[in-house]
């Protein structure tokens, strides 16, 4: 039994499938994000390590090349180039007095000119974009030695190396001064990088004046889920796609029929059906008012899917009322073409017997077609026994007294038919459809019929052929003498606009 109409389903399924896909995407990218930061600072930590090995190698150069440099430059040359072939790191020497080069470790000698103007600083760490050997980046470290400078040339490549080692080439920067250096060798002002504070890692070096610095924002981390989780964002539309035509599929597989059966009610979705009911002249005499569920998805729905659970929860009663209700707006409509002594029968359960409230209702349903030769037929199953205690008892008094006809329903089919019979004033007797159907030849159902037929005669109480579907089966029923017959030879159950249409004399 459905729960949900259409439009709450697809709600559902849209609000849990998008809620997955946005809750797992939040967790994917927080896992990133929590992924990068750690990444970044081992990365950062390993090109410390790195780096900091080639500025300590050149420190360590310019201490051995010290107490060499008081020499006359020709004197010291061969020693120093021997020091700059041992250092893994150094490329060359530089040896100057004020704003003079006294001596390099260079073969080429470099015009006064040519000279870069970073030589003649004070900076102990230089980043130079252009070495005046390779015209590359270079890091220059510098010492004082009494009135000459010292300095060392490293490539560039033992810093921006040590970035992509640790990290590829983008990400990383090396900083120092004003000039930032990147994985690809490259240099640039260190102030637009240094201006997004909140999406950088900084790192400052212990032992000498450079930073490092990762990049750490939104499009890095996009990226970092990107490369290692990209399963889990693949996955997770589907999932969310899963989830939502889970939802709704089991939303309309009925998890709360109770739910559902209330909210019909409140819908006023539960309408009336009349069947006729003829005489054995083939005249109209009644109708049974049979209940459908008018569902706004699933169309027609036929009382045996839903009757039983609507008992179980006690919303029979309610329902009935509105179908008393229903039937009755209806009946008024066409009161002045119905046939004398109309009988409308109306299908109740042991559970209308628990209070006096059945009695106003009838009351009510007679009162609101006022001179109209109407009989209202209330019609029990045995398949709940009545308590035949003083309540039960005073409410049949009483219906006796309105003139409410009091049917037997299926009669012989459950196990207390005689036993209404013997304690409850009964009016009319239903014979099953099932005895009916075998009704033209010798047998068991043949029996029983005749002799349902003489416990009626003798206790005075009218008799109706339930399920009358051939002619065979209607002249069989007539020539029995019972009085009343129902079934589809006649009609089926109609809406009541067809019924009227059909049965009763046009205005
Ligand atoms: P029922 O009270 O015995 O109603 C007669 C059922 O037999 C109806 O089925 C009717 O459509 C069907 N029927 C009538 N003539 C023929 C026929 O010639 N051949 C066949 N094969 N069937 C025929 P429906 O409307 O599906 O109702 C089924 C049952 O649901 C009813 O059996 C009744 O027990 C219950 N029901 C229906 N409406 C109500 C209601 O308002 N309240 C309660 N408590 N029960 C209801
Ligand atoms: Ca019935
Ligand atoms: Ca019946």
């Amino acid at each position: 039994m459905p729960t949900e109409t259409l439009a709450q389903r697809l709600r559902l399924a849209g609000l849990l499938g998008v809620g997955l896909l946005i809750a797992l995407t939040l967790l994917n990218l927080m896992q990133a994000a929590a992924g990068l930061r750690k990444d970044n600072e081992r990365s950062l930590h390993h090109a410390e390590a790195m780096i900091d090995g080639a500025i300590d190698d050149s420190q360590t150069l310019l201490d051995a090349a010290s107490p060499l440099i008081g020499r006359a430059c020709k004197e010291n040359t061969l020693a120093l180039r021997d020091l700059i072939i041992a250092s893994p790191y150094a490329r060359a020497l530089y040896v100057l007095e004020g704003n003079r080069l006294l001596c390099t470790t260079l073969h080429r000698p470099l015009q006064e000119q040519n000279l870069p103007h970073y030589l003649f600083g004070k900076q102990d760490l230089i980043l130079a974009s252009h070495s005046p050997i390779t015209g590359q980046t270079a890091i220059l470290y510098r010492k004082q030695v009494g009135g000459r400078t010292l300095l060392a040339e490293l490539d560039g490549f033992h810093i921006f190396g040590a970035l992509r080692a640790v990290k590829g080439e983008e990400n990383l920067f090396f900083i120092l001064g004003d000039k930032a250096l990147d994985g690809y060798g490259r240099t640039q002002s260190a102030a637009p990088l240094l201006a997004d504070r909140g999406n950088l890692i900084v790192n400052l070096s212990d032992e000498h004046p450079y930073r490092l610095v990762a990049l750490n924002g939104y499009r890095q981390i996009l990226a970092f889920a990107w490369d290692y989780n990209r399963d889990t964002l693949l996955v997770t539309p589907v999932l969310a796609l899963l989830l939502g035509l889970l939802t709704f599929h089991l939303s309309g597989r009925g998890g709360s029929p109770r739910r559902e059966l209330a909210r019909a009610l409140a819908a006023r979705e539960f309408v009336p059906y009349l069947q006729p009911v003829m005489d054995s002249d083939g005249q109209l005499r009644g109708c049974e008012v049979l209940m459908r569920w008018r569902h706004p998805e699933q169309g027609m729905i036929a009382p045996n899917q839903f009757i039983p659970l609507a008992e179980e929860c006690g919303y029979i009663v309610p329902m009935t009322r509105q179908l008393m209700e229903q039937t009755l707006e209806h009946l008024r409509t066409v009161a002045d073409r119905l046939p004398p002594n109309f009988h409308v029968a109306v299908n109740v359960c042991a559970q209308h017997f628990k209070s006096q409230e059945i009695v106003s209702e009838c009351r009510a349903f007679l009162d609101a077609l006022p001179g109209q030769d109407i009989r209202l037929v209330l019609e029990l199953t045995e398949r709940e026994m009545l308590e035949c205690d003083e309540q039960t008892l005073a409410i049949f008094d009483a219906l006796d007294r309105l003139g409410v006809l009091v049917a037997i329903d299926d009669f012989g089919t459950g196990h207390s038919s005689l036993s209404y019979l013997q304690k409850f004033h009964v009016d009319i007797i239903k014979i099953d459809r099932s005895f009916i159907m075998g009704i033209q030849e010798e047998g068991p159902s043949r029996l029983i019929v005749e002799n349902i037929l003489d416990l009626a005669r003798r206790m005075e109480v009218a008799l109706v052929a339930e399920g009358v579907e051939t002619r065979d089966q209607v002249e069989m029923v007539r020539r029995y003498g019972i009085d009343y017959q129902q079934g589809f030879f006649f009609a089926k159950p109609l809406p009541p606009g067809d019924f009227s249409r059909h049965f009763l004399p046009h205005p």
